[in-house]
């Protein structure tokens, strides 16, 4: 199928909080790659890891507050109106019913591509979406053989593969990266720190108002 429209980014995030570093890559990837779209889409229950601090509610207000008004960004709440756990198959299921004839790109982070066959029915995942992989600049890791075997049935290289079909490529965008994470955010709070400037003020406001990360 011929793809007439600009892809759809998706990234997924637990996004407590939402902060510079993840603003940066939507953009970076947004221009990139020119895209239609990215939609972030906080993981109200996510399956791999500790349940966040904040509420989903919450983490979703965040990301409304810090994307007002950005262009070529969209809060997509559809994880929160989902029973738990949050996979991510089930996700971008949901993006394929509703956008049935768009290219949807999956941007995942290199550790997570690592971790990918840990994941609930990971090999659906590039049958409803393209995987686009990012990775700090020069930066390498060694692969498992299934991870290397998986890149290399899918992997393409020029970027126009991304629009001429639907799903089923992988794509690997070096970009630089902000080296902050919420983890350390949430750490700076815990300690009564001033973590201003790693994330917007006015997520800071609403993590201010509702006391979170004490
Ligand atoms: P935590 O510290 O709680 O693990 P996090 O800051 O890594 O959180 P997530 O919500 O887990 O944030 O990340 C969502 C996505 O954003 C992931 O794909 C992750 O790779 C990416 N990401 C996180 N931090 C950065 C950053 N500083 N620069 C670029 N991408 C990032």
């Amino acid at each position: 199928m011929t793809v007439q429209q600009k892809p759809i980014g998706i990234l997924g995030g637990t996004f407590d909080p939402i902060h510079h570093g993840h603003l940066r890559l939507a953009i970076e990837l947004y221009e990139r790659l020119d895209l239609d779209r990215i939609h972030l889409i906080p993981s109200a229950y996510p399956p791999h890891r500790e349940q966040p601090s904040a509420s989903a509610e919450l983490r979703l207000a965040m990301v409304q507050a810090a994307i007002a008004g950005v262009e070529g960004l969209v809060a997509d709440d559809r994880e929160l109106r989902r029973a738990a756990p949050s996979y991510m198959v089930d996700t971008l299921c949901s993006l394929r019913e509703e956008f049935p004839e768009r290219s949807l790109c999956l941007i995942l982070g290199m550790d997570a591509f690592m971790g990918l066959p840990h994941w609930h029915q990971w090999e659906r995942l590039i049958e409803y979406a393209h995987l686009v992989i990012v990775q700090r600049l020069g930066k390498l890791l060694p692969m498992s053989e299934v991870i290397r075997d998986f890149l290399n049935t899918h992997q393409v290289t020029e970027l126009h593969e991304l629009e001429r079909r639907t799903a089923g490529a992988i794509f690997i965008q070096e970009i630089p990266m902000l080296t902050i994470s919420a983890t350390q955010i949430r750490a700076l709070l815990s300690m009564g720190k001033n973590p201003c400037y790693l994330l917007p003020e006015h997520v800071l406001k609403l993590i201010n108002t509702h006391q979170l990360y004490r």
